[in-house]
């Protein structure tokens, strides 16, 4: 049993396998089931991913507070112009991330992973990266496979709550996650998915859990959609051979540091940051009216 990606590596050398074999075989342990009850239960929770992920770009989805809504199928209706800046492969999965988090935030259901305030990131870059490359459903839950596996690496040895270590445990363990599995489902190596990993960890360190009024809306939503496309280029800079300086469990003690390091105020408390600009604390004035 691995508890630091060093070790994780390792038992991928000495079995000659990918990230998701280990994480699968541990969950056969853990779970005392076979590994089809794992794949059953997790194509279960893909098409969970694959409903919320498609549901706000089909039909405009609102949050029940009404601060946030809609903007999934503005992002889908402007990638089909053909005219984005960022292509359309990063422009479906910016539609992905927000939908999730819009039916998040209207109380549908999502999978929450690692959670419900980052639930818009892996399912976007997972769907949309084997959508690319044409990859079937066992693929894809080989890909979640390994998602989980450095979500659980980053549980174990930090945290993935924005209340004990800002918006860079929660938005930062999905980039993480999500980039390690689309390198794996294109092919690249364990330690091409933990660079990923690292660097996707790496580039959203010190961010702040702000949420304005306490909802996780804004900025989460847009955050989710920004976590997808930093996951997306980090995959694609591992797979390209570009490594992390700083290996995967030195940057996950740092994050966890940074989160102790931050005040209160920045911890999902909404007294701080984004929550009490003007406009944050005009909009929470707004909504305690309105209760
Ligand atoms: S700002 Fe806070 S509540 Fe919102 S997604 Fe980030 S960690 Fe979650």
């Amino acid at each position: 049993m691995y508890n630091k990606a060093y070790e994780l590596i390792n038992e991928t050398k000495e079995n000659n396998c990918r990230i998701s074999d280990i994480v699968l075989r541990n969950e056969c342990k853990l779970m005392e089931c076979s590994e089809e009850d794992v794949r059953s239960k997790i194509r279960k929770v893909l098409q969970v991913m694959k409903d919320a992920a498609q549901s706000g770009i089909d039909k405009e989805t609102r949050s029940v507070s009404g601060l946030i809504g809609g903007n999934a199928v503005k992002a889908d209706q402007y990638r089909k112009m053909n005219r984005t800046v960022c292509g359309d492969v990063v422009n479906r999965a910016i539609a992905r991330a927000l939908s999730t988090s819009e039916v998040n935030a209207s109380m549908g259901r999502i999978a929450a992973m690692p959670t419900a305030g980052a639930s818009g990131i892996v399912p976007a870059a997972v769907i949309t990266a084997a959508e690319t490359i044409d990859a079937d459903e066992e693929a894809i839950i080989d890909a979640l496979l390994t998602a989980s596996g450095v979500g659980q690496l980053i549980k174990k040895n930090a945290t993935i709550s924005g209340a004990e270590g800002g918006c860079q445990a929660e938005c930062g363990a999905g980039a993480a996650m999500a980039a390690a599995a689309i390198v794996e489902l294109y092919g690249g190596t364990p330690e091409m998915a933990l660079d990923a990993g690292a660097i996707a960890l790496k580039s959203i360190l010190g961010l702040v859990c702000d949420p304005v009024a306490g909802l996780v809306e804004v900025p989460c939503s847009k955050r989710n959609a920004t976590g997808v496309v930093n996951a997306m280029a980090c995959a694609d800079m591992a797979l390209a051979g570009i490594k992390s300086m700083i290996p995967f469990d030195e940057v996950v003690d740092a994050m966890y540091k940074i989160g102790k390091a931050m005040p209160a105020a920045l911890r999902e408390t909404s007294m701080g940051g984004l929550a009490t600009t003007p406009t944050g604390e005009t909009l929470r004035c707004r909504l305690i009216g309105k209760q």
